[in-house]
């Protein structure tokens, strides 16, 4: 997608800090981060938001949830606990139309969220 701020970041025109890089999946930190630990998985293929997705992507939102997990052991905040985020639409707080994870930690969060 020509003007999609993540596609942007995948092709490396928009420089950002990556933390895991696959064949599918790319996570790097968040530019205005909410929590000491913030981090954002998204798939290498442009899917516009959750409500875009079909069985066969179960495999790829897996390795996302997967790779969250992996990322929370190595910036350790796999035992204090952590949030995963997927925002779908306005409505719930995406900003970007291309389907991303957050993985947030190294503080205590609040439920229900805001
Ligand atoms: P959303 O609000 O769609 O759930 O989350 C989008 C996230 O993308 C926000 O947390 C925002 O800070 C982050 N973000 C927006 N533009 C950029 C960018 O150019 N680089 C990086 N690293 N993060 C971005
Ligand atoms: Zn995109």
């Amino acid at each position: 997608m020509a003007d999609c701020i993540f596609c942007k970041i995948i092709d490396g025109q928009i420089p950002s800090k990556v933390v895991f890089e696959s064949e599918d999946l790319l996570a790097f930190e968040d530019i205005s981060p909410v929590a000491p630990v913030h981090l954002l998985i998204i798939p290498k293929r442009h899917i516009e938001t959750l409500n875009a997705l079909s069985p066969a992507d179960a495999e790829l939102i897996g390795k996302l949830v997967l790779c969250a997990k992996n990322l929370a052991g190595e910036k350790n905040i796999a035992e204090e606990g952590y949030r995963t985020v997927m925002n779908c639409m306005s409505g719930a707080g995406q900003s970007v139309f291309h389907v991303h994870l957050h993985l947030l930690g190294g503080r205590v969060f609040q439920w229900p969220p805001g």
